[in-house]
């Protein structure tokens, strides 16, 4: 059977296959600790399943506007006011089936062969996927360890040519935890001014994990770019709500109206209950948030310790997101074997750092979405493991 040939270049993200050989391995009756996925592993705050619940008794059983149920948009705008006092449209937010069709969307309407779009290696491994669907030439962005894993506006700046249509732009990020600092935002947007032809897309899905008192740099806080800004952002992380499938962005006037004839074309709306659990998210109590956001913190600096006192392996302190990426160069191993042997002689899962970009070669990603207790047994396997004579 004939295919396009843009499927021939799909790609996929390797966290699920990891995630269904664990799931295949503890079948058999083995102790697998999974630092793998990066879902949080709390369940969605109580109060948010009950407005889902309350919905589906109150008869929201059918569809919505495709862009979202006008509540939900509001309030994404108030959020967005409220904590960062950034100044939104609820005419310019669409609500969507979670953070990845903001990316999907983008990256269809910029992607298209002979133009280049520029993403981070190592990052989330659906931009390169998706950018190759399109028959676009991906163009990585290193993602340097030298750089405490933020993005560096010269090194990005250099990589633009008059066929780059989009650059994606993840912070806090995901697999190496890194914040890009205020002052290379700055001078990223500042450069940016030189290229008007290129558009932005800031996924924006970890803005809430952040650590040692970072503030998060919003890229809407950039009235110059706001013209070219696609903002990809959602539920999953901040309010572990991986599994509804919920995301929003905020698109430019210009580009609005051809995501929403995708949204009608694709998936006509966001299931309806969800949507009224994603309007208590944001306007009711955020203590869970909180709560979260402190757990994540302890393990974080369990994890970091943990690992810097592994033979070979050493970590810097990842400052949002609930991800540590550490330098495993010295234990003498490839990234993804050590990974592969991780899972099967070790019952640890973690992804080898190469399935984010070429640049993740020396590196694993942990999650640390996991107990304190469990980070703790991965370790002392980890620290075993590698003890043992090769
Ligand atoms: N963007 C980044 C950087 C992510 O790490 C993820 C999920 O891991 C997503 C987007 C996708 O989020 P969702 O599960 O809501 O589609």
């Amino acid at each position: 059977m004939q295919t396009i040939a843009g499927f021939d270049r799909i790609g996929e993200e390797n966290a699920f296959a990891v995630l269904a050989r664990a799931g295949e391995l503890a079948a058999t009756g083995r102790d697998i600790i999974n630092l793998g996925i990066g879902q949080p592993d709390f369940p969605t705050p109580p109060h948010i399943v009950e407005a889902a619940v309350r919905a589906l008794r109150d008869g929201q059983h059918g569809y919505t506007p495709a862009v979202g149920i006008p509540a939900l948009r509001e309030a994404v705008a108030a959020d967005l006011d409220r904590r960062f006092g950034a100044h939104v449209d609820p005419g310019n937010v669409i609500i969507v089936p979670g953070g990845k069709i903001t990316m999907f969307a983008a990256i269809l309407m910029f992607g298209e062969p002979g133009a280049e779009i520029l993403y981070p290696d190592p990052g989330f491994p659906i931009y390169r996927s998706m950018i190759e669907f399109t028959g676009a030439r991906p163009v990585p962005v290193p993602i340097r360890e030298a750089n405490g894993f933020g993005v560096s506006a010269e090194e990005t700046l250099a990589l633009i040519t008059p066929k780059t249509r989009l650059l994606i732009v993840n912070s806090p990020a995901n697999p190496c935890g890194g914040v890009t600092p205020k002052a290379e935002i700055d001078r990223l947007v500042a450069g940016l001014a030189e290229h008007p032809q290129v558009a932005v897309m800031s996924d924006e899905i970890y803005d809430q994990l952040l650590y040692d008192g970072e503030e998060h740099v919003t890229l809407l806080s950039y009235p110059e770019i706001r013209d070219r800004l696609i903002l990809l952002n959602g539920w999953s992380k901040t309010y572990a709500m991986t599994g509804w499938r919920l995301g929003y962005s905020i698109w430019p006037d210009g580009l609005y109206d051809k995501v929403r004839k995708l949204a009608v074309n694709a998936w006509s709306c966001v299931n309806a209950p969800a949507q009224f659990a994603a309007l208590e998210a944001l306007e009711g109590p955020q203590d869970a948030v909180a709560a979260m956001l402190a757990e994540f913190d302890s393990r974080r600096r369990l994890v970091v310790e943990g690992l810097n006192a592994l033979p070979g392996v050493s970590c810097i302190t990842p400052k949002g997101a609930f991800y540590a990426f550490p330098n495993i160069r010295e234990t003498g191993w490839k990234a993804k074997p050590l990974a592969t042997a991780l899972l099967e002689e070790a019952g640890v899962a973690t992804i080898g750092g190469p399935d984010f970009g070429i640049l993740g070669e020396g590196y694993i990603r942990l999650s640390y979405a996991n107990s304190a207790e469990n980070i703790e047994r991965a370790l002392g396997r980890m620290a075993e493991f590698l003890k043992r004579p090769r």
